[in-house]
């Protein structure tokens, strides 16, 4: 595609096929303001991107991706333009399944932006970043060329992955297919390997290794969550034994579902499985989504307390994201603040997000704590921590989670990396 198109960009410009287009992501630009619209296209074209397409208002771009299912790969939105606005266009499309990428852009400032990006976050439209008005060639590159590797692996147009039923979940259990993946959670001061998150993939016989949110909400609300969660403790106790046989001695932290804690006697089975394993709860820490905990039941929170008079480890996970994170601290003996991702990647430039990060682990310390930045996804994350005062950090930055006998070589490397990142003894 070239910029040949009416440069005033009132009329919609189709989407069309460079020379080589699956190496081409086909964009969109939406904007009000056809000045913007012909600038930006020219500013895509100038950086080598060949399908770029424009349209004046989200009525427009509506009807150019009605018209082109599956075609469109990124949709570059304005948010502020009269009539249907750029919120309405994604609820629109989110709605009717647009599958593509979107960039939001906007001259409304990061406040804004970003109650829009949590907005986005619960739908399912796959938000690769968000952009002040005029945005360079260079931000936007860095956004779109995330569209691959963000949007879930499959043919342009070809239907979403089926959702999983009940009797799929029952074959996988019999049949054996779950498996633990690990991510470490090391020391910032030192570096040090701190404890391993498991985290549950299903290796699905055809679909292959398939992510946890798409079936642990559904193990939940069918009652298989308990058997799961039995088994991944089993597993990840017998993975802790394999490492010290090894040579390496860790903790495992093992995420456990509200529904699981609410299950009256669930402390005591969890205690019935250390034993059973020749361990001891102090191997273990238990993380709990304090969004879900915010309801409240007394009985999660008589688990939560005989597990820490048990002495095992409770992390509060993605502190930040509740309604009642306050709450939860005041009343549940937590060992570990799980810091949400949402706060951590980008905080040291974000004036909204770092009072927050700042905020809490500070309050983790105060309160005997022990904090953990999740999504540590640059060296930059990594150093504003240490300079925060944060005691873990996890995240791709420090490694992706891994098949358990990756875990050694992993050291090896880590190992390597560790003293360019951490200060002198
Ligand atoms: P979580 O406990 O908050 O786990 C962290 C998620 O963030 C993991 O996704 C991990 O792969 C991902 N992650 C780690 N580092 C980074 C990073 O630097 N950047 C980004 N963008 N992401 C990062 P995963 O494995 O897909 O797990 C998703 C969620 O599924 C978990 O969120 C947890 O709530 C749930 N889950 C996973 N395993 C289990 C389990 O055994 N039982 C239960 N009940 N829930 C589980
Ligand atoms: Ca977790
Ligand atoms: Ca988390």
């Amino acid at each position: 595609m070239t910029t040949s198109g009416d440069p005033s960009g009132q009329a919609p410009r189709a989407l069309e096929a460079g020379e080589d287009p699956a190496a081409q992501p086909a964009i969109l630009l939406v904007d009000d303001d056809a000045f913007m619209l012909a600038a930006q296209a020219m500013l895509l074209d100038g950086i080598g991107y060949r399908r770029v397409g424009t349209a004046i208002s989200a009525d427009v771009a509506l009807a150019l991706i009605r018209g082109n299912p599956g075609r469109v790969d990124v949709l570059v939105c304005d948010l502020n333009m009269p009539g249907m606005d750029g919120i309405e266009l994604l609820r629109v499309l989110d709605a009717e399944g647009y599958a593509g990428g979107v960039i939001l852009l906007s001259g409304e400032g990061t406040r804004v932006v970003q109650t829009v990006q949590r907005l986005l976050g619960r739908s399912r439209l796959v938000l690769l970043g968000a952009l002040d008005k005029p945005a360079s060639g260079e931000a936007l590159r860095a956004l779109i060329d995330a569209w691959q590797t963000r949007l879930p692996a499959r043919p342009p147009g070809a239907p979403a992955a089926p959702a999983f039923t009940e009797a799929d979940l029952r074959v996988a259990h019999a049949e054996a297919q779950w498996v633990l993946h690990y991510q470490p959670k090391v020391d910032l001061a030192s570096g040090a390997l701190a404890s391993l998150e498991a985290l549950m993939r299903w290796r699905h016989p055809v679909q292959g290794l398939v992510m946890p949110d798409r079936f642990i909400g559904l193990a939940e609300s069918c009652g298989l969550i308990d058997t799961m969660t039995d088994w991944a403790l089993r597993e990840a106790l017998a993975q802790i034994a394999r490492w010290r046989t090894g040579g390496l001695s860790t903790r495992v932290a093992v995420n456990v579902s509200m529904d699981s804690l609410a299950a009256p006697g669930f402390a005591g089975r969890v205690a019935a499985i250390v034993r059973e394993m020749a361990m001891q709860p102090q191997d273990l820490i238990l993380e709990v989504t304090e969004s879900k905990l915010s309801a409240h039941a007394v009985a999660s929170l008589e688990n939560l307390v005989r597990l820490r008079v048990k002495r095992f480890g409770l992390s509060i996970d993605d502190f930040g994201t509740g309604h009642s994170s306050l709450a939860q601290l005041r009343d549940v003996p937590f060992t570990e603040l799980k810091v949400d991702r949402g706060f951590v990647h980008g905080a040291r430039d974000n004036a909204v997000v770092r009072p927050i990060l700042e905020g809490s682990i500070g309050m983790a310390r105060r309160l005997g704590m022990q904090s953990v930045a999740e999504g540590v996804e640059t060296e930059d994350d990594w150093r504003l921590l240490q300079e925060i005062g944060c005691d873990l950090a996890q995240g791709y930055f420090i490694a992706r989670p891994m098949e358990a006998n990756l875990v050694h070589a992993w050291l090896e490397g880590w190992s390597e990396r560790r003293p360019a990142l951490v200060p002198p003894a």
